[in-house]
């Protein structure tokens, strides 16, 4: 029997640099903006020269809810918190909440990310993904 590893719930989407967690994002060549998750094409202008950057995972808390429902496919906890997170890099990413409460939360608030367990997959691995907390 194998070790459990940990494998990331979709590749591409997120690293860990020594144990501060980054989104896997892009920035426009032609208009400037950044995006995640990344894509091949620029969303404000479709310019198709777009290049990889790593973006701190690191911003403010700017919309949120809970989640009571395990969405289809879904295999980790519920309730469970859900929103929307200002980078510092300058866009808004949708995102888990390590805080369900959201009385709890407060617009603005200083957050950042973390590596965390979902669920346990067919093969035994931990299944991991990003999440948002307020900073510490
Ligand atoms: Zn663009």
């Amino acid at each position: 029997m194998s070790t459990p590893r940990r494998v990331p719930v979709r590749s591409g989407l997120f690293d860990d640099d020594a144990g501060d967690v980054v989104l896997l994002g892009a920035r426009c060549r032609t208009c400037g903006r950044p995006q995640f998750p990344r894509s091949a094409t620029c969303p404000y202008c479709s310019s198709v020269d777009v290049e990889p950057v790593r973006l701190a995972g690191v911003g403010t808390l700017w919309g949120w809810t809970t989640v009571h429902t395990a969405p289809p496919g879904y295999d980790g906890p519920v309730p469970f918190g859900f929103g929307v997170v200002e980078l510092s890099a300058g866009l808004r990413v949708i995102t888990r909440l390590e805080i369900g409460d959201g009385a709890a939360l407060q617009f603005g608030q200083p957050m950042q990310a973390a590596i965390v367990a979902l669920h346990t997959d067919h093969d035994g691995d931990t299944v991991v993904t990003y999440s948002f907390a307020p900073t510490p």
